[in-house]
């Protein structure tokens, strides 16, 4: 099976829309967005609304489930993502708000293959950061439940990823710019396919991947989208610049 990979979209419609265009080169067999399809970012009703055209099967993040309630955002939340989430929480309707709540914590497109938006150690996946630091406990979190598959993908760090457990229970971890191939005797396999939306590994280009579980690998895509317009857009909905700034930096 062959999968398209998007993750932390941020209501950034014109890097989405340079990443499906981009992705219509690659057969695939599915589609898969691992959350965050809002925040941040100042078009959630159009990244929603392509979304759901294109089919994509997508998992709830924290920035979904935030502004599709009514609860405050959860301490710690940076001024900015807090203001955009009261904004983004005016220009949702109903049906935007009943699709974010729709959204499953986890997908499974196929036997072999999970997605969360954040981590693997409790059962609501929506928070926690896979970092190089919680790395091996992830990979053992899906190596040890027997109602997971043994390929994870996760988002949520904005940073692209392909790590796996070996036959000796080493912790291989890849930072993949194109093609990563993991054995076949990897116990566990973890990958996240960067953020389309709000990259944070100072490569301001959209990112995705495709993933093929039957021959083991993973190639993550670097789009360039019309930046300037979408922070057009932000000045235009009165959100604060600094997120623009950071869109530029990749940070
Ligand atoms: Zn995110």
């Amino acid at each position: 099976m062959r999968v398209l990979v998007l993750a932390d979209v941020h209501a950034n419609e014109e890097a989405l829309r340079a990443v499906l265009a981009h992705a219509r080169q690659h057969a695939v067999d599915a589609a898969l967005c691992l959350g965050d399809v809002v925040g941040y970012g100042p078009r959630p009703v159009e990244c929603i609304e392509l979304l759901r055209e294109a089919r994509v099967l997508t998992v709830m993040g924290n920035h979904d489930r935030d502004a599709a309630g009514t609860s405050e955002a959860a301490p710690g939340t940076r001024a900015s993502a807090r203001l955009v989430l009261e904004w983004t929480r005016t220009v949702l309707r109903d049906e935007h708000r009943a699709w974010l709540l729709d959204l499953p914590r986890r997908a499974i497109p196929d036997d072999a293959l999970v997605g969360v938006h954040g981590c693997y150690l409790n059962p609501s996946h929506i928070t926690g950061y896979v970092t190089s630091t919680m790395m091996e406990a992830n990979l053992r979190a899906i190596l040890e439940a027997p109602d997971l598959p043994k390929v994870g993908l996760c988002g949520h760090t904005h940073q692209p990823n392909a790590s796996w457990l070996t036959k000796t229970d080493e912790v291989v971890e890849r930072t993949p710019t194109e093609r990563v191939e993991w054995p076949a005797s990897a116990r566990a396999v973890l990958v996240n396919p960067g953020s389309v939306g709000q990259p944070r590994d100072r490569d301001p280009r959209a990112s995705y991947a495709v993933l093929d579980v039957a021959r083991r690998f993973v190639e993550v895509h670097r789009v360039p989208y019309a930046i300037e317009r979408t922070i057009a857009a932000l000045n235009q909905a009165g959100l604060p610049p600094e997120l623009g700034e950071r869109l530029k930096e990749g940070a």
